[in-house]
Protein backbone atom coordinates (compact mmCIF):
# COMPACT_ATOMS: atom_id res chain seq x y z
CA UNK A 1 0.00 0.00 0.00
CA UNK A 2 1.80 3.38 -0.89
CA UNK A 3 1.56 6.37 1.87
CA UNK A 4 1.69 9.35 1.25
CA UNK A 5 4.13 12.15 2.87
CA UNK A 6 2.12 13.37 5.91
CA UNK A 7 4.21 16.16 6.41
CA UNK A 8 1.82 17.68 3.91
CA UNK A 9 -1.28 17.32 5.90
CA UNK A 10 0.37 19.49 8.90
CA UNK A 11 0.89 22.83 6.52
CA UNK A 12 -1.79 25.52 7.49
CA UNK A 13 -4.71 25.79 5.04
CA UNK A 14 -3.81 27.39 2.05
CA UNK A 15 -0.80 29.66 0.41
CA UNK A 16 -0.72 32.94 1.47
CA UNK A 17 -1.52 34.33 -1.95
CA UNK A 18 -4.65 31.99 -2.80
CA UNK A 19 -6.79 33.35 0.31
CA UNK A 20 -6.09 36.50 -0.86
CA UNK A 21 -7.13 35.56 -4.19
CA UNK A 22 -10.42 34.01 -3.01
CA UNK A 23 -10.98 37.11 -0.52
CA UNK A 24 -10.57 39.59 -3.65
CA UNK A 25 -13.09 37.04 -6.07
CA UNK A 26 -15.61 37.12 -3.93
CA UNK A 27 -15.80 41.33 -3.42
CA UNK A 28 -15.42 41.53 -7.08
CA UNK A 29 -18.51 39.01 -7.37
CA UNK A 30 -20.62 40.80 -4.87
CA UNK A 31 -19.40 44.14 -6.36
CA UNK A 32 -19.33 44.15 -10.01
CA UNK A 33 -19.08 48.07 -10.61
CA UNK A 34 -16.02 48.46 -8.20
CA UNK A 35 -12.32 48.67 -9.86
CA UNK A 36 -10.21 46.80 -7.26
CA UNK A 37 -6.34 47.67 -7.89
CA UNK A 38 -3.52 45.31 -6.65
CA UNK A 39 -0.35 46.73 -4.50
CA UNK A 40 -0.11 43.29 -3.37
CA UNK A 41 0.97 40.45 -5.05
CA UNK A 42 5.02 40.44 -5.69
CA UNK A 43 5.11 40.41 -9.50
CA UNK A 44 6.57 42.37 -11.69
CA UNK A 45 4.31 44.14 -14.66
CA UNK A 46 7.07 45.69 -17.25
CA UNK A 47 7.49 43.29 -20.13
CA UNK A 48 10.82 42.00 -20.79
CA UNK A 49 13.56 44.38 -21.84
CA UNK A 50 14.57 44.86 -25.69
CA UNK A 51 17.68 43.06 -25.76
CA UNK A 52 16.37 40.43 -23.83
CA UNK A 53 13.62 39.74 -26.34
CA UNK A 54 15.90 40.00 -29.09
CA UNK A 55 18.55 37.41 -27.61
CA UNK A 56 14.96 34.95 -27.14
CA UNK A 57 14.70 35.51 -31.05
CA UNK A 58 17.92 34.44 -31.74
CA UNK A 59 18.14 31.45 -29.47
CA UNK A 60 15.02 29.95 -30.70
CA UNK A 61 16.43 30.89 -34.13
CA UNK A 62 18.99 28.34 -33.59
CA UNK A 63 16.80 26.12 -32.32
CA UNK A 64 15.62 25.26 -35.57
CA UNK A 65 18.51 24.95 -37.26
CA UNK A 66 20.03 21.22 -37.05
CA UNK A 67 23.97 23.14 -36.60
CA UNK A 68 22.85 25.39 -34.10
CA UNK A 69 20.16 23.27 -31.77
CA UNK A 70 20.93 22.42 -28.52
CA UNK A 71 19.65 19.44 -26.13
CA UNK A 72 19.80 19.03 -22.70
CA UNK A 73 21.78 21.84 -21.12
CA UNK A 74 24.41 21.54 -18.87
CA UNK A 75 24.01 20.46 -15.51
CA UNK A 76 25.51 23.76 -14.01
CA UNK A 77 24.14 26.11 -16.76
CA UNK A 78 25.85 27.16 -19.67
CA UNK A 79 29.29 28.04 -19.00
CA UNK A 80 28.60 31.58 -21.10
CA UNK A 81 26.03 32.66 -18.23
CA UNK A 82 27.95 31.17 -15.63
CA UNK A 83 31.06 32.97 -16.68
CA UNK A 84 28.54 36.08 -16.86
CA UNK A 85 27.21 36.04 -14.01
CA UNK A 86 30.67 35.66 -12.50
CA UNK A 87 32.11 38.61 -14.12
CA UNK A 88 29.21 41.05 -13.43
CA UNK A 89 27.66 39.69 -10.14
CA UNK A 90 30.77 38.81 -8.24
CA UNK A 91 34.33 39.50 -9.91
CA UNK A 92 32.93 43.48 -10.13
CA UNK A 93 32.63 43.61 -6.39
CA UNK A 94 35.80 41.68 -5.78
CA UNK A 95 34.58 38.27 -4.98
CA UNK A 96 36.29 35.37 -6.08
CA UNK A 97 33.55 32.80 -7.15
CA UNK A 98 34.70 29.67 -9.63
CA UNK A 99 32.50 28.33 -12.64
CA UNK A 100 31.33 25.27 -10.84
CA UNK A 101 30.52 27.18 -7.68
CA UNK A 102 26.96 28.77 -9.58
CA UNK A 103 24.25 26.22 -10.63
CA UNK A 104 21.54 27.74 -13.06
CA UNK A 105 18.51 27.04 -12.06
CA UNK A 106 14.63 27.51 -13.29
CA UNK A 107 14.45 30.08 -10.26
CA UNK A 108 14.94 31.17 -6.75
CA UNK A 109 11.81 29.89 -5.40
CA UNK A 110 12.49 26.45 -6.72
CA UNK A 111 16.30 26.15 -5.12
CA UNK A 112 14.91 27.38 -1.82
CA UNK A 113 12.15 24.60 -2.46
CA UNK A 114 14.57 22.20 -3.49
CA UNK A 115 17.88 23.15 -1.43
CA UNK A 116 15.92 21.34 1.47
CA UNK A 117 17.14 18.02 0.27
CA UNK A 118 20.77 18.38 0.75
CA UNK A 119 20.00 18.28 4.35
CA UNK A 120 19.36 15.85 6.87
CA UNK A 121 15.90 15.93 8.64
CA UNK A 122 16.98 16.82 12.24
CA UNK A 123 18.56 20.00 11.25
CA UNK A 124 17.09 23.26 13.50
CA UNK A 125 16.39 26.08 10.91
CA UNK A 126 15.78 29.50 12.25
CA UNK A 127 13.98 32.33 9.58
CA UNK A 128 14.16 35.80 10.31
CA UNK A 129 9.94 36.60 10.97
CA UNK A 130 8.43 38.11 8.95
CA UNK A 131 9.13 36.00 5.64
CA UNK A 132 9.20 35.19 2.47
CA UNK A 133 7.06 31.81 3.07
CA UNK A 134 8.30 29.63 0.47
CA UNK A 135 11.53 28.80 3.14
CA UNK A 136 9.05 27.52 6.19
CA UNK A 137 6.32 25.97 3.98
CA UNK A 138 9.70 23.76 2.40
CA UNK A 139 10.90 22.74 4.95
CA UNK A 140 7.55 21.47 6.72
CA UNK A 141 7.06 19.35 3.46
CA UNK A 142 10.38 17.75 4.20
CA UNK A 143 9.27 16.97 8.03
CA UNK A 144 11.75 19.59 9.59
CA UNK A 145 9.91 22.15 11.19
CA UNK A 146 7.99 20.06 14.21
CA UNK A 147 3.71 20.53 14.53
CA UNK A 148 2.20 23.39 13.50
CA UNK A 149 0.70 25.42 16.08
CA UNK A 150 -2.41 26.90 15.15
CA UNK A 151 -3.50 29.10 17.67
CA UNK A 152 0.18 31.19 17.46
CA UNK A 153 0.33 30.63 13.55
CA UNK A 154 3.68 28.88 13.85
CA UNK A 155 5.78 25.85 13.87
CA UNK A 156 7.04 23.75 16.89
CA UNK A 157 10.47 23.13 15.69
CA UNK A 158 11.25 26.04 14.04
CA UNK A 159 13.23 29.37 15.35
CA UNK A 160 11.80 32.79 14.73
CA UNK A 161 13.97 35.83 15.24
CA UNK A 162 11.76 38.70 15.46
CA UNK A 163 12.27 41.21 12.55
CA UNK A 164 10.02 44.76 14.22
CA UNK A 165 10.16 48.19 13.89
CA UNK A 166 11.71 47.53 18.11
CA UNK A 167 14.70 46.20 16.53
CA UNK A 168 14.70 48.28 13.23
CA UNK A 169 14.05 44.88 11.59
CA UNK A 170 17.87 43.49 12.20
CA UNK A 171 17.65 40.02 14.17
CA UNK A 172 18.98 39.50 17.26
CA UNK A 173 20.90 36.15 17.99
CA UNK A 174 18.27 33.32 18.62
CA UNK A 175 18.89 31.72 22.34
CA UNK A 176 18.61 28.03 20.87
CA UNK A 177 21.39 27.48 18.30
CA UNK A 178 20.12 26.84 14.62
CA UNK A 179 21.84 24.61 12.20
CA UNK A 180 20.55 26.18 9.10
CA UNK A 181 19.60 30.67 9.50
CA UNK A 182 17.26 31.69 6.75
CA UNK A 183 18.34 35.32 5.42
CA UNK A 184 16.49 37.23 2.83
CA UNK A 185 18.02 40.86 2.17
CA UNK A 186 16.89 42.82 0.96
CA UNK A 187 14.25 41.34 2.65
CA UNK A 188 10.53 40.25 1.28
CA UNK A 189 8.35 41.58 2.88
CA UNK A 190 9.60 44.20 5.52
CA UNK A 191 11.99 46.00 2.37
CA UNK A 192 14.41 46.26 4.79
CA UNK A 193 18.15 45.54 4.86
CA UNK A 194 21.09 44.32 6.23
CA UNK A 195 24.17 47.25 6.45
CA UNK A 196 27.62 45.13 6.03
CA UNK A 197 28.58 44.67 9.54
CA UNK A 198 25.59 43.45 10.64
CA UNK A 199 25.73 40.52 8.36
CA UNK A 200 29.50 39.90 8.85
CA UNK A 201 28.25 39.76 12.39
CA UNK A 202 25.81 36.86 11.62
CA UNK A 203 28.58 35.51 8.98
CA UNK A 204 30.62 35.46 12.28
CA UNK A 205 27.94 33.76 14.69
CA UNK A 206 27.20 31.03 11.51
CA UNK A 207 30.82 29.73 11.31
CA UNK A 208 31.48 30.06 14.96
CA UNK A 209 28.08 27.52 15.27
CA UNK A 210 29.02 25.79 12.54
CA UNK A 211 25.89 26.77 11.19
CA UNK A 212 24.64 27.22 7.41
CA UNK A 213 23.44 30.66 5.86
CA UNK A 214 21.06 30.58 3.20
CA UNK A 215 21.17 33.75 1.56
CA UNK A 216 18.31 35.09 -0.73
CA UNK A 217 19.59 37.81 -2.96
CA UNK A 218 16.11 38.13 -4.98
CA UNK A 219 15.80 41.20 -4.95
CA UNK A 220 19.86 42.66 -5.00
CA UNK A 221 19.33 45.02 -8.04
CA UNK A 222 17.19 47.49 -5.89
CA UNK A 223 20.19 48.16 -3.44
CA UNK A 224 20.50 51.92 -3.51
CA UNK A 225 22.37 52.12 -0.33
CA UNK A 226 26.57 51.88 0.03
CA UNK A 227 26.69 50.25 2.84
CA UNK A 228 24.23 47.58 1.95
CA UNK A 229 26.16 43.92 0.61
CA UNK A 230 24.97 42.70 -2.86
CA UNK A 231 26.27 39.35 -1.69
CA UNK A 232 27.00 38.05 1.69
CA UNK A 233 30.16 36.84 0.48
CA UNK A 234 30.87 40.58 0.20
CA UNK A 235 32.19 39.36 4.31
CA UNK A 236 34.76 38.02 5.26
CA UNK A 237 34.36 33.78 6.16
CA UNK A 238 30.87 33.65 4.03
CA UNK A 239 32.69 30.90 2.06
CA UNK A 240 32.08 28.65 4.81
CA UNK A 241 29.20 29.07 5.83
CA UNK A 242 26.73 30.80 3.26
CA UNK A 243 24.63 29.70 0.16
CA UNK A 244 23.45 32.59 -2.00
CA UNK A 245 20.56 32.42 -3.87
CA UNK A 246 19.91 35.00 -6.92
CA UNK A 247 17.06 35.24 -8.94
CA UNK A 248 16.16 37.22 -13.26
CA UNK A 249 12.19 37.57 -11.87
CA UNK A 250 12.49 41.38 -10.09
CA UNK A 251 15.52 42.67 -11.13
CA UNK A 252 15.01 41.87 -15.07
CA UNK A 253 10.84 40.51 -14.98
CA UNK A 254 11.77 37.48 -15.95
CA UNK A 255 8.90 35.88 -13.50
CA UNK A 256 7.11 33.86 -16.23
CA UNK A 257 10.20 32.94 -17.97
CA UNK A 258 12.32 31.61 -14.91
CA UNK A 259 15.72 31.77 -14.53
CA UNK A 260 17.28 31.93 -10.87
CA UNK A 261 21.01 30.55 -9.81
CA UNK A 262 22.42 29.21 -6.31
CA UNK A 263 26.22 29.72 -5.33
CA UNK A 264 27.21 26.91 -3.27
CA UNK A 265 30.97 27.56 -2.20
CA UNK A 266 33.51 24.32 -2.44
CA UNK A 267 34.74 25.60 1.11
CA UNK A 268 30.96 25.15 2.74
CA UNK A 269 31.29 21.81 4.32
CA UNK A 270 29.96 19.37 6.46
CA UNK A 271 32.16 16.92 8.20
CA UNK A 272 34.38 17.62 5.96
CA UNK A 273 31.86 16.65 3.10
CA UNK A 274 31.32 19.49 0.73
CA UNK A 275 27.63 21.07 0.41
CA UNK A 276 28.44 21.73 -3.74
CA UNK A 277 29.13 18.19 -4.48
CA UNK A 278 26.04 17.00 -3.04
CA UNK A 279 24.01 19.87 -4.65
CA UNK A 280 26.07 19.17 -8.07
CA UNK A 281 24.96 14.94 -7.75
CA UNK A 282 21.68 16.62 -6.72
CA UNK A 283 20.87 18.74 -10.17
CA UNK A 284 22.57 15.89 -12.13
CA UNK A 285 19.81 14.05 -10.97
CA UNK A 286 16.86 15.80 -10.36
CA UNK A 287 17.52 18.82 -12.76
CA UNK A 288 16.91 19.23 -16.41
CA UNK A 289 18.33 22.67 -16.88
CA UNK A 290 17.10 25.68 -17.35
CA UNK A 291 16.11 26.15 -21.32
CA UNK A 292 18.94 27.28 -23.59
CA UNK A 293 17.23 29.59 -25.00
CA UNK A 294 15.91 30.96 -21.35
CA UNK A 295 19.42 30.81 -20.32
CA UNK A 296 20.90 32.75 -23.71
CA UNK A 297 17.80 35.50 -22.20
CA UNK A 298 19.86 35.79 -18.71
CA UNK A 299 22.94 36.16 -20.96
CA UNK A 300 21.47 38.89 -22.85
CA UNK A 301 20.62 40.66 -19.21
CA UNK A 302 24.36 41.65 -18.87
CA UNK A 303 24.86 42.97 -22.09
CA UNK A 304 25.27 46.67 -22.18
CA UNK A 305 22.23 47.45 -23.20
CA UNK A 306 20.48 44.85 -21.09
CA UNK A 307 22.09 46.24 -18.12
CA UNK A 308 20.83 49.59 -19.07
CA UNK A 309 17.24 48.68 -19.99
CA UNK A 310 16.72 46.58 -16.71
CA UNK A 311 18.30 49.21 -14.70
CA UNK A 312 15.13 51.56 -16.33
CA UNK A 313 12.63 48.88 -15.13
CA UNK A 314 13.97 48.96 -11.73
CA UNK A 315 14.00 53.28 -11.43
CA UNK A 316 10.50 52.88 -12.48
CA UNK A 317 9.19 50.73 -9.70
CA UNK A 318 11.31 52.63 -7.13
CA UNK A 319 10.00 55.46 -7.96
CA UNK A 320 6.49 53.97 -7.32
CA UNK A 321 7.98 52.90 -4.41
CA UNK A 322 9.13 56.83 -3.17
CA UNK A 323 5.83 58.01 -3.81
CA UNK A 324 4.14 55.41 -1.80
CA UNK A 325 6.95 56.20 0.88
CA UNK A 326 5.88 59.39 0.93
CA UNK A 327 2.57 60.04 0.32
CA UNK A 328 1.50 57.13 3.18
CA UNK A 329 4.33 58.85 5.58
CA UNK A 330 2.49 62.37 4.69
CA UNK A 331 -0.75 60.62 5.57
CA UNK A 332 0.14 59.74 9.27
CA UNK A 333 1.30 56.13 8.86
CA UNK A 334 4.63 54.94 10.02
CA UNK A 335 6.29 53.01 6.49
CA UNK A 336 9.81 51.11 6.23
CA UNK A 337 11.31 50.01 3.47
CA UNK A 338 11.00 51.07 -0.47
CA UNK A 339 14.00 52.57 -0.50
CA UNK A 340 16.78 49.09 -1.26
CA UNK A 341 13.51 47.09 -1.87
CA UNK A 342 9.97 47.07 -4.20
CA UNK A 343 7.91 46.64 -1.00
CA UNK A 344 6.70 48.86 1.83
CA UNK A 345 5.65 47.47 4.92
CA UNK A 346 3.41 49.68 6.97
CA UNK A 347 2.38 49.60 11.01
CA UNK A 348 -1.66 49.28 10.44
CA UNK A 349 -3.54 52.05 12.20
CA UNK A 350 -4.05 52.13 15.72
CA UNK A 351 -3.04 48.61 15.82
CA UNK A 352 -5.30 47.21 13.76
CA UNK A 353 -4.81 43.44 12.85
CA UNK A 354 -3.54 42.95 9.26
CA UNK A 355 -6.28 41.24 8.14
CA UNK A 356 -8.69 43.75 9.59
CA UNK A 357 -6.87 46.42 7.80
CA UNK A 358 -7.04 44.56 5.07
CA UNK A 359 -10.70 44.31 5.02
CA UNK A 360 -10.84 47.65 5.40
CA UNK A 361 -8.09 48.69 2.54
CA UNK A 362 -10.32 46.00 0.39
CA UNK A 363 -13.73 47.30 1.14
CA UNK A 364 -13.35 50.83 1.70
CA UNK A 365 -10.61 51.78 -1.20
CA UNK A 366 -10.84 48.77 -2.99
CA UNK A 367 -6.91 48.08 -2.87
CA UNK A 368 -5.84 45.02 -2.54
CA UNK A 369 -2.45 44.51 -0.01
CA UNK A 370 -0.72 41.68 1.58
CA UNK A 371 -1.64 41.14 5.39
CA UNK A 372 2.03 41.03 7.63
CA UNK A 373 0.66 38.12 9.22
CA UNK A 374 0.21 36.34 6.39
CA UNK A 375 4.65 36.21 6.47
CA UNK A 376 5.06 35.09 9.91
CA UNK A 377 3.76 35.70 13.65
CA UNK A 378 5.93 39.21 14.29
CA UNK A 379 4.42 40.26 10.56
CA UNK A 380 0.69 40.98 12.67
CA UNK A 381 0.25 44.91 12.92
CA UNK A 382 1.97 45.32 9.73
CA UNK A 383 0.92 45.78 5.95
CA UNK A 384 2.61 45.13 2.32
CA UNK A 385 2.40 47.26 -0.37
CA UNK A 386 4.60 46.73 -3.59
CA UNK A 387 6.01 49.06 -6.08
CA UNK A 388 5.27 46.28 -9.09
CA UNK A 389 2.04 48.35 -10.24
CA UNK A 390 1.98 51.01 -13.03
CA UNK A 391 2.83 54.46 -12.10
CA UNK A 392 -1.20 55.76 -12.95
CA UNK A 393 -2.71 52.39 -10.55
CA UNK A 394 -0.15 53.31 -7.85
CA UNK A 395 -1.12 56.88 -7.90
CA UNK A 396 -4.84 56.18 -7.71
CA UNK A 397 -4.50 53.65 -4.91
CA UNK A 398 -2.87 56.49 -2.49
CA UNK A 399 -5.45 58.97 -3.67
CA UNK A 400 -8.12 55.97 -2.26
CA UNK A 401 -6.25 55.36 1.11
CA UNK A 402 -6.02 59.14 1.11
CA UNK A 403 -9.68 59.41 1.35
CA UNK A 404 -10.17 56.89 3.81
C1 LIG B 1 10.01 36.57 -5.80
C2 LIG B 1 10.95 35.94 -4.85
C3 LIG B 1 11.68 34.81 -5.20
C4 LIG B 1 11.29 34.03 -6.42
O1 LIG B 1 12.16 34.05 -7.38
P1 LIG B 1 11.93 33.18 -8.68
O2 LIG B 1 13.28 33.21 -9.28
O3 LIG B 1 10.88 33.85 -9.49
O4 LIG B 1 11.52 31.80 -8.30
C5 LIG B 1 12.64 34.34 -4.33
N1 LIG B 1 12.84 34.92 -3.14
C6 LIG B 1 12.12 35.98 -2.77
C7 LIG B 1 12.37 36.58 -1.44
C8 LIG B 1 11.15 36.51 -3.60
O5 LIG B 1 10.41 37.52 -3.18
Amino acid sequence: MFKINENYLKLPGSYLFSTIAKKVAAYKEANPDRQVISLGIGDVTQPLAPAVIEALHRAVDEMGAAETFHGYAPDLGYEFLRRAIIDNDYRSRSVDIALDEVFVSDGAKSDSGNIVDIFAVDNRIAVTDPVYPVYVDSNAMSGKTGEYIKEKECWSNVIYMPCTAENNFVPHFPDETPDIIYICCPNNPTGTTLKKEELQKWVDYANDKKAVIIYDAAYEAYISESDVPHSIYECDGAKTCAIEMRSFSKNAGFTGTRLGFTVVPKELKSSGTSLNQLWARRHGTKFNGAPYIIQRAGEAVYSEAGKAQTKQQIAYYMKNASQIREELTNMGYTVFGGVNAPYIWLQTPEGMKSWDFFDVLLERANVVGTPGSGFGPSGEGYFRLTAFGSAESTAQALERIRAL
